[in-house]
Formats: C-alpha cells, structure tokens, sequence
C-alpha cells in the first residue's frame, strides 16, 4: 500500500492537517465525492420507478452500489439494505424482532450506546432481560462471563466487533457458535471493524451485521443492515411505506421481499451512490493491506504512548488483538483541554469525551477520555508527531 500516493486522493489533508479522528468518521476520497456530485449533476431521479433513461441510470447505479457493499462482506445483494447509519440499523433490528417476554437479551459492557440504548428500552417495552458481558482488566471480553450469560431464553446476543474506545476486536466467531448453539441471533456492530479489517459475513456467522458509510470513506447518513437469508423471517420491517410493497388493496398489503421491505420511501440515493464508490476504492486497495498498515500504526503508537509520563490508556497495552483507536488521561488535564491544545498547537485532530461509550469509560474509572483513531492515510510520522505533542503538553 503506497500511503503517500493515496494521501493526495484526500483532498483535505493537503491542508496539512494530521486527522486522527476516523473512528468518528473518516475523510472522503475524490472518487467518492466525484461518485455523489455525478448524480447529482448527470442523472438525479428517484430509483425503482421510471421507465426514463436517467431513472434506469440511477436504478442500475444504486443496484450497483448494493452489489459492491455485499461483495465487500462476502454477502449476497439481497441480503444488503440501505440504511441512514449503524444506529438506524440497530434500531431496525430492535423494533423488528416479534419479542416474547421473558425473552434475553446479551450484551456486553463495551458497547456504543446506539448498540445499548435500543435494548434497554425493547427490554422495557416487551418485558425481555438485559444481561451483562463483562470486560476484562485490559477492556477484553471475558468468555465466560459471555457463557454464564447464555441460557435457554436467550433471543439474541448483539456485541461490537471491534470497540470505538480500546479498540480491541472480539473474537466474533466464536461468540456466533455458542449463540447459536444456544438457539440464539448475533447481531454485529461492525461500525469500527468493516471499515478497517476484511470481514466476511458467512465467516463471521452473523446473523445482522450493523455499518456506516461514513467510518468507511463515503458519505454520511448512509450506511448498511446486513440480514442473513437465513434470519430474516426473523425480522418484520419496523417502518411501512412505497417501493416496499408487492400489492396493496384497500385494507391489505403485501410486502416484497429482503432488502426492498427494509427500504420504505426514497432511499438516500447520492449517499448509497458514494458508498459504493467508497467500497469499491477500499476493495481496490484491499483490506488486508489496510489491516496491516494499520497494525504497524499500532505498534508505533503504543510504544510512543508508553513512554509519556501521567498517560492512562484506556484499553490494552499489547498490540495483539486491537486496532488504531487509543482512548487515553493526561493527569492533571481535562480530556477536552488536551484535545483543544492537540489542534491549537499542532493541528492535531482527535476527539474528547465518553464518545457514546458511557458504561465502558465507568468500567474502568474514567471520567472521559482523548481519542486518537487511525486509518489507511495516517503516517508513522503522524503519530510520532502526536507523541510530541502529548509530551509537550504533560510537561506544561
Ligand atoms: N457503534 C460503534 C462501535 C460506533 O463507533 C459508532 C459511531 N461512533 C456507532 C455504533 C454509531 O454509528 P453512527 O453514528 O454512524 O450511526
């Protein structure tokens, strides 16, 4: 992967900036913005509709972008729907289900609240249990904490693949055998892992698999719910509207199939147009060469990170395991501070807070953190150069 060729397809790091922050969202290339602009200049009609040409265009086109998204995880197309983001996703999955109560619920204590929120309020709704997954010291998912969570009544287990705070990557795998054998759903909240590692849904064994488009260099307010063939009678769609029917008749309807009945209404067109062209760049790369650019970061960054006196990571010091995102205290320094002196001095960007990870940070103490998060444009100079900074800063 040669990263100084690319960087120049990101036109806004010609700004000099050093963009750390691409676990929020990452930075668009051309090919994406030039794939939303032609649309919008050469052929904008809605999709599934006309018999024009610009409407055949932009039907064919959309249609492509679906193709690209599942061959990108391994899916089939029909199995790839539309949405505005992994938190739609979610929320899709958790209004979908036909709940019994009495049903359980299994997450864990490292998720996104857009992977908690939606089950805590299904488990009020419908009278479900929530049960915890615990964390290890190091923010590693404890197994048999993940066991003892399972049992006959379990109707779903929902987990991130990789964590937006420590970025440590949980063996997907394994957990979908024991939901499974427990008769069990897995959904995955692939928000930080589809964007930087291969993943293939069939290996994986999800049965949702939730992602955004914008983590993944295309557009925001797009984004994708995987449903495997083999769950979605599982899934009724949550909203009703046109595009999604196969009839209506006065006081019956009939829906079409996976994935039109997950896609009421005008699909965001330019935004699923840009996330095609963001997958298709990315499989042009390829993603093991991403993943691997990204482990060197890795490296570099925890050995520089180890050194700066009064710095707490919030996550495993060990590169085995973990991607590019590193939530970390500064003693004496507010995390908001540290961010604001990182872009005043250095034109650093990171991010400072809970980011959604609420739980997580109180699990280990943390009244917030930094977060410094990498992707396949980030250099190792980069990251010496946010080294710097972090120490000039703990000596101030
Ligand atoms: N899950 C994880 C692990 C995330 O990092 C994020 C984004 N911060 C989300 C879910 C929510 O994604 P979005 O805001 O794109 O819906």
């Amino acid at each position: 992967m040669d990263v100084a060729k690319l960087r120049e397809d990101f036109p806004v790091l010609s700004s000099g900036v050093i963009y750390l922050d691409s676990a929020a969202t990452s930075l668009k290339p051309r090919a994406v913005v030039d794939a939303v602009r032609r649309y919008y200049e050469e052929y904008t009609e809605n999709v599934h509709r006309g018999m024009g040409r610009m409407a055949q265009r932009a039907t064919d086109e959309y249609e492509g972008a679906r193709e690209a998204l599942a061959s990108f995880i391994g899916a089939k197309p029909h199995e790839v729907a539309f949405t505005s983001g992994t938190t739609a996703s979610i929320n899709i999955v958790a209004e979908g289900i036909a709940w019994e109560a009495g049903d359980e619920i299994v997450v864990t204590r490292m998720e996104h609240h857009s992977n908690l929120l939606p089950w805590i309020r299904a488990s009020k709704i419908h009278g479900l249990r929530l049960r915890f997954v615990e964390l290890d010291d190091e923010g590693r998912l404890d197994m048999r904490s993940l066991e003892a969570s399972l049992g006959p009544r379990t109707r779903l287990v929902a987990l991130t693949h990789s964590s937006n705070v420590t970025g440590v990557v949980n063996d997907v795998e394994a957990v979908a055998k024991l939901a499974h054998d427990h008769g069990a759903l897995l959904l995955v909240d692939g928000a930080q892992s589809v964007p930087h590692m291969p993943v293939d849904v069939r290996r994986l064994g999800a049965d949702f698999l939730a992602f955004s488009g914008h983590k993944m260099l295309g557009p925001t307010g797009i984004g994708v719910l995987y449903v495997s063939e083999a769950a979605q009678d599982s899934l009724q769609p949550p909203w009703l509207g046109g595009g999604m029917v196969e009839e209506v008749t006065g006081d019956y309807y009939r829906l079409l199939g996976f994935p039109q009945r997950l896609e009421p209404g005008t699909p965001n067109i330019a935004g699923a147009l840009g996330l095609g062209a963001a997958a298709r760049y990315l499989s042009g790369i390829g993603m093991e060469g991403v993943l691997e650019h990204e482990l060197e970061l890795v490296r570099v960054a925890l050995d520089e990170l180890r050194g700066i006196e009064g710095l707490s990571l919030l996550g495993p010091w060990s590169p085995r395991g973990r991607l590019g995102i590193f939530s970390f205290s500064l003693r004496g320094r507010h995390p908001d501070e540290v961010a604001a002196l990182l872009s005043e001095m250095s034109g650093i960007e990171v991010r400072s807070g809970y980011h959604c990870a609420q739980p997580l940070h109180m699990r280990y103490g943390f009244r917030g953190t930094v977060r410094a998060s990498t992707y396949l444009y980030n250099t190792v100079d980069e990251i010496r150069a946010l080294a710097d900074s972090l120490r000039r800063i703990s000596r101030m």
